[in-house]
């Protein structure tokens, strides 16, 4: 079997499960009919993970509109002339699931607010023991680095030795790299962006997270989306991808086009420390950042990118 075909029979599988999840929820909840406007969003997420638009299409719908939160669904027009109830409201969605394009449910934090509700849920973070294993070899939790209004917020897998040696994310020689590509590549600074991580412990060995452990973390990073409420956001490294976009697909398949986190255009692209130990990779991730700064309206230099 082919990369392709497995990445296809997962990706099918787990469409599988989560609409069969889906409709029994709404049965649960009462529900006897599926409003047409919702089939068709299913099929047009189906259609759009068979064969995704090419990333320039994408791009430019996203250019056109950066910001753009996404509508509220219509109801479809009653028939007429007897017209059936219009259907009620759907429910709220868990997040990261396959239905849930809309944009963020909390309110604006206004930006002078933004400081101080980080640094208490930092501080929430630096107490937290969801996962004892972790919170007893952790020497500290690493929160984020950067900017409470940045624009753009990048998310990597988990701390490594010297993050959780410092506090701070990617300080490390993959930090290095990212800084790199944020300075030299993006022409931005280091503190005008945010930096998080999926996880906030170090997981021992550097280990892959688990999925218990990335589900115990999620809620503080799904905050830190709320707070900050970035324009955009770039996922790095596999972890970080198929965690936010609950996806199987390969970034080989994910990479090079857009996607959206609560209704945030996001980018994945690959890990600094997966570049470093495939320097081959570099090109295709300097293309995925200059895709992503044509989106944010800034200059990209004609140059070769920070990576190559
Ligand atoms: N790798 C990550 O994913 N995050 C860090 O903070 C450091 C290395």
């Amino acid at each position: 079997m082919t990369e392709a075909e497995r990445d296809f029979d997962a990706e099918r599988g787990r469409l599988i499960r989560e609409v069969r999840q889906r409709l029994e929820s709404l049965a649960r909840a009462g529900a006897t009919n599926l409003p047409r406007v919702e089939v068709e969003v299913v099929a047009a997420v189906v259609r759009e993970r068979e064969a995704p638009a090419p990333a320039a299409v994408v791009a430019v719908a996203v250019e056109s509109q950066p910001i753009a939160r996404p509508r509220p669904i219509e109801p479809v027009a009653a028939p007429k002339p007897s017209p059936p109830p219009a259907p009620k409201p759907l429910p709220v969605l868990p997040a990261r699931s396959l239905f849930d394009d809309s944009g963020l449910a909390a309110p604006v934090v206004p930006p002078e607010e933004r400081p101080a509700l980080l640094a208490a849920l930092a501080e929430q973070v630096a107490g937290c023991r969801k996962c004892p294993h972790l919170a007893a070899t952790r020497t500290q939790t690493v929160f984020a680095d950067g900017s409470p209004t940045a624009r753009l917020m990048f998310i990597g897998e988990a701390p490594g030795a010297d993050e959780d040696r410092t506090g701070v994310p990617f300080i490390g020689k993959a930090g290095q790299l990212l800084t790199d590509m944020i300075t030299k590549g993006m022409g931005l600074g280091r503190q005008d962006v945010y930096i998080a991580n999926i996880l906030k412990c170090r997981p021992p060995e550097n280990r892959d997270p688990t999925p218990e452990e990335s589900a115990n973390c999620f809620p503080y990073l799904e905050r830190q989306i709320e707070i900050v409420r970035p324009e955009f956001i770039c996922l790095l490294g596999r972890i970080a991808t198929s965690t936010l976009l609950n996806t199987a697909l390969s970034m080989s398949r994910l990479r090079g086009r857009w996607h959206r986190v609560h209704g945030v255009p996001t980018i994945a692209t690959y890990h600094p420390a997966y570049l470093l130990r495939n320097p081959a990779a570099k090109k295709d991730a300097w293309e995925d950042l200059q895709m992503l700064m044509r989106a944010m309206g800034l200059a990209v230099p004609k140059r070769k990118g920070p990576a190559e």
